[in-house]
């Protein structure tokens, strides 16, 4: 492919080292075990593993992965120390990334050392490490404000004493493309790596354009996670390579979505709504203009298609709407309207968008219900529930309901009073179905103890998905509201009768 200037990009994925050094994110051995093995099966080549002289943990992490055999080079992170080194070949690492300080600032302010003794140490370290049999990626920390001429040199000198790969790292996301491009065709000694930050927007840019300049591995992480403003995303590169560039990374696209939810989930880091590739707004349409269009022909807004991604498409219901995505989305409930009752269903979700709610199946259900005078006595009514919450007790919660009218009560314990309360509910309606909770999802309206709460929950029985919403003060009683919800419409006869 005439993109790049070699026929294999390799992709070194630093989540759990350099996305570890996102503020408030730590991983325990077994959580980085869990994302080494996603990494591995979805075909990264490197896994930096860690920082084997951070701490104990780290050590145990990098063991865990090495020992399991993964299909995956593990790399540890190293000062130009022989402790440090002496740290990484002994918990198995097939690699380092050994990271010397190249700007004059980081040399002079950080270490107190000049460019000479900076040169000695890393010639040393790549000596040192080659004896203890590990593969070495010389990095240069904050290249892009090094003196060319001494990188240069301190790189040639690297490759000479054995490092088997070079690594440039805009450790302060200060590159343009522009620079980026005069660069690192003057540095390719030895197979070269680009390693960017986020802080200006720039990383993926960066990151492409040294790809086409001559290095041949990019440094990423899952999500863009990192120092400050993250690294340049695996997820973007990876498809943007594939689809802008032609590219294939040999990369299985198909996983990257669930990659993605496994390293949110374990790191605590939630993705912003409208992240590209993986945010959960990326593959979603309200406006009635696009969801028309994306019913006849996907590519008319859609630049990839979901699947590609793990993902699926999602229309969603709002003041945007138009009467092709309301009447795609009766359908698949169910629904059979004529025009009118579709003019007057379309009439009453706008004005619920207006008073910027967000529109689920179950105010769908509800409006359709109206509109076409169906009359649906609930399956379900609540008539109490009681939680019990502390510090020191179990969160316990009992509900009664009368289900088709005969009362049942149910109880649970959970790990916290919204999860027993779930369960209770679950319990006492599973004599009628199995429902499950697919997705919770909470926002306060506005800030303060006192703001609406705003539940949505997705619901699922037999293959049949629903969501619905419940909004109180207290989170306990919107999270109810909403099950109830979602349950009743789930629980309606099938053969019940829809327009
Ligand atoms: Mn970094």
């Amino acid at each position: 492919m005439s993109a790049l200037l070699f026929d294999y990009l390799r992709f070194f994925d630093t989540t759990l080292r350099d996305g570890e050094q996102t503020p408030g994110v730590t991983l325990n051995p077994e959580q980085k075990f869990e994302i080494a093995c996603a990494l591995a099966d979805i075909g990264v080549h490197v896994v930096e593993a860690g920082s084997a002289a951070a701490s104990e943990g780290e050590i145990a992490a990098i063991r865990r992965i090495t020992e399991a055999g993964l299909d995956i080079e593990c790399c540890t992170y190293v000062r130009a120390l022989e402790h440090d080194i002496d740290l990484a070949a002994d918990a198995g690492a097939d690699s380092i990334h050994l990271v010397v300080p190249v700007s004059d600032l980081h040399i002079r302010e950080k270490l107190r050392k000049d460019r000479e003794q900076i040169r000695t140490m890393a010639l040393s370290a790549v000596e040192y490490a080659k004896d203890r049999g590990l593969i070495v990626e010389l990095s240069g920390e904050d290249a892009s404000r090094a003196d060319q001429e001494f990188l240069s040199s301190l790189f040639q000198e690297g490759v000479e004493h054995g490092a088997d790969r070079l690594c440039f790292c805009d450790t302060v996301g200060l590159l343009t493309p522009e620079r980026t491009a005069e660069v690192i065709p003057e540095l390719l000694f030895a197979p070269l790596s680009i390693h960017c930050h986020n802080d200006l927007g720039f990383a993926l840019a960066n990151t492409v354009t040294a790809l086409k300049a001559g290095a041949s591995c990019a440094h990423v992480t899952v999500n863009g996670l990192g120092e400050r403003a993250g690294n340049t995303p695996l997820e973007e590169l990876v498809m943007s390579m594939e689809v802008l560039y032609g590219v294939s990374t040999g990369i299985v696209t198909e996983q990257i979505y669930s990659l993605s939810t496994l390293v949110s989930r374990l790191t605590g880091i939630a993705l912003p709504a409208n992240k590209a590739i993986v945010g959960s707004m990326a593959f979603t349409h309200e406006s009635g203009i696009h969801a028309h269009g994306i019913m006849r022909n996907a590519k008319t807004y859609e630049p990839i298609a979901p699947e590609r991604v793990g993902r699926k498409r999602r229309i969603v219901l709002g003041k945007h709407s138009g009467s092709a995505s309301v009447q795609a989305s009766l359908q698949e409930l169910g629904y059979a309207v004529n025009a009118e009752q579709l003019a007057a269903i379309v009439k009453r979700i706008k004005a619920l968008g207006d008073e910027g709610k967000r529109i689920t199946d179950a105010d769908l259900m509800t409006i359709a219900d109206a509109v076409l005078q169906i009359e649906c006595a609930p399956v379900l009514n609540l008539r109490q529930f009681t939680v019990v919450s502390g510090n020191r007790s179990i969160p316990t919660a009992s509900v009664t309901m009368a289900v088709n009218g005969k009362e049942i009560t149910g109880a649970s314990t959970g790990n916290g009073p919204v999860d027993a309360v779930i369960r209770a509910l679950r319990d006492t309606v599973s004599a009628v179905g199995d429902i499950s909770l697919e997705d919770y999802h909470v926002s306060a309206i506005e800030g303060g103890t006192d703001a609406l709460v705003d539940v949505t929950v997705k619901l699922c029985k037999d293959g049949k998905f629903i969501t619905s919403r419940g909004a109180r003060t207290d989170i306990i009683t919107a999270s109810v509201e909403a099950v109830v919800a979602g349950m009743n419409h789930l629980l309606r006869e099938d053969d019940e009768k829809r327009g």
